[in-house]
C-alpha cells in the first residue's frame, strides 16, 4: 500500500480498537491501546496504537495523537525492560508496504533483543495463545506495581 493511501477502517487495529477482534491487551487509556504482537519477532514484542486518530502512517496522524503513542511507548518500553530484562530493546516505526508496513494503522513496534538470539521473521509465525495470556499476565502485574 502507498504512502498516501485512504484508511480502511476493516484494518485489524481499527477492528480491536472497536472491539470487534481481540487482543492480549496491556495497556488503554483514551487515546492509546497497546497490545502484544501475535506474530511476535522476540518474545514481549509489543505493539501500540493512537485510538482515535485513523491514520495509516507518520505523515497523516495528528502531532497530538503522535505524541501520546511515543509517551506510552516509553512507558511500556520501560515495563518490558523491567520485567522481561532484555539484553537490548528496538522501537520500530515503518511506513508503506515498500518499508515493511503491513497493518496500515499508524503503530509502534517495541522489540525486545536478547544476546545470541537473532530476530524472528517480520509478521510470520502466530505465537501460542497459552504463552501470550502468560507474558500479558506477567506484563500486566508489572505494570500494575
Ligand atoms: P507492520 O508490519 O505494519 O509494521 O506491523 C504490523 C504488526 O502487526 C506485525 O508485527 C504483525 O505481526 C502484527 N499483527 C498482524 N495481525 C495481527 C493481529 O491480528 N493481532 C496482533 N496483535 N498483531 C497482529
Amino acid at each position: 500500500m502507498s504512502l498516501t493511501a485512504t484508511y480502511d477502517s476493516q484494518n485489524i487495529f481499527a477492528q480491536i480498537i472497536r472491539g470487534d477482534a481481540p487482543c492480549y491487551k496491556l495497556y488503554e487509556d483514551d487515546d492509546v491501546l497497546a497490545f502484544l504482537d501475535v506474530f511476535p519477532q522476540s518474545y514481549g514484542h509489543t505493539l501500540v496504537i493512537p485510538k482515535r486518530s485513523a491514520a495509516c502512517n507518520i505523515l497523516d496522524v495528528d502531532t497530538e495523537a503522535l505524541c501520546k503513542m511515543a509517551a506510552a511507548v516509553q512507558k511500556l518500553t520501560q515495563v518490558i525492560v523491567a520485567e522481561l530484562q532484555p539484553d537490548g530493546v528496538q522501537v520500530a516505526q515503518f511506513n508503506g508496504a515498500p518499508a515493511g508496513q503491513t497493518v496500515f494503522h499508524i503503530h509502534m513496534h517495541i522489540v525486545p533483543r536478547y544476546a545470541g538470539e537473532g530476530l524472528g521473521v517480520h509478521a510470520a509465525g502466530k505465537a501460542d495463545p497459552a504463552e501470550l495470556e502468560r507474558l500479558q499476565a506477567r506484563l500486566l502485574k508489572r505494570l500494575a506495581a
